[in-house]
């Protein structure tokens, strides 16, 4: 932070500032830093070991991809796992599915979600109270390795390759996460910048390759992540998940009765498409 405007340094060759207008917390849980501020263009930001995480402005953007596309793609899931998302705004558009069954959000870091309930229900809504959810509080590894449950979607929202969020980049990581997937299930990554993280989405790619029929990644723009779109991994034994028809995508968009900004079934199809420096990461 410098003065009033906090600095990201995520990237070595970019920082990013915004200007801080109003502090509302700053403070150490168990495992990491956390600072919330307001910013004149994104609202609430939330920031871990200095990332920014979330924001109230753009937060639809990322969780609306993470969450419907997969779901919509499945057409029929029932049980969803997500990694990480303590903000609980991931829970909270998978629950908009009333098709779900139970959300299961394993997060390494309780004081996350307790702050999250507490500083930001703009995001989470009442997302940790409603009957579907189970909260584990576990390394996502180790959930992964262990649970004799099987899921229909698996959500990775983690942070970047970094302290606690650096397993769930490895093929340990993903190797137990295609344990856990029911037939036909699909696995969604949160795999940063590929313009300033391309490291990041080849090594995630060339990871699932050998383990699935069918890998890929689509993207979005989402404006808080900066150095151009993000990248999210794709990843599933069911090679008709990624092309299902926007006719079919529709029905079922209607079906579910979604309020969404961002997502849009055409938006999904065209997610696909990938630009030349991202096909060659993934190559
Ligand atoms: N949307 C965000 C992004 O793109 O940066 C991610 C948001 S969410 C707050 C990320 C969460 O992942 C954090 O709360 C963090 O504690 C959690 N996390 C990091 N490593 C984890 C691990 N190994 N197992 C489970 N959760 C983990």
């Amino acid at each position: 932070m410098t003065g009033d405007w906090f600095e990201e340094t995520l990237h070595p060759g970019l920082h990013t500032r915004l200007r801080i207008d109003k502090l509302l917390y700053e403070g150490n849980s168990d495992l990491q830093h956390l600072i919330l501020f307001e910013n004149p263009e994104f609202g609430r930001v939330l920031a871990l070991n200095g990332v920014v995480q979330t924001t109230e402005r753009d937060e639809f953007i990322y969780h609306e991809m993470l969450a419907h596309l997969p779901l919509l793609a499945h057409g029929a899931a029932r049980e969803v796992l997500i990694i990480g998302g303590g903000d609980g705004g991931m829970l909270e558009e998978v629950l908009k599915h009333q098709a779900v069954t139970r959300a299961t959000l394993v997060e390494i870091d309780a004081g996350v979600i307790k702050f999250s309930k507490e500083y930001l229900r703009s995001i989470c809504g009442n997302a940790f109270e409603d009957p579907r959810t189970e909260i584990v509080i576990a390394d996502g590894v180790d959930h992964v390795e262990t649970t004799e449950d099987r899921y229909d979607v698996v959500i990775v929202d983690s942070t970047d390759p970094i302290g606690p969020g650096e397993i769930l980049f490895t093929e340990r990581f993903y190797t137990a996460c295609k344990r856990v997937l029911a037939p036909g299930g699909v696995l969604v990554t949160q795999n940063g910048v590929p313009f300033v993280q391309g490291d990041e989405l080849r090594n995630t790619l060339a990871a699932l390759k050998p383990l699935f029929a069918d890998t890929s990644c689509y993207t979005a723009t989402v404006p808080a992540y900066v150095g151009g779109c993000m990248a999210f991994g794709w990843a599933t034994d069911d090679t008709d998940l990624r092309s299902v028809s926007l006719d079919a995508l529709e029905r079922r968009y209607a079906g579910a009765k979604l309020d969404t900004r961002y997502y849009t079934p055409a938006v999904h199809r065209a997610a696909f498409a990938l630009p030349g420096y991202i096909a060659e990461l993934i190559a």
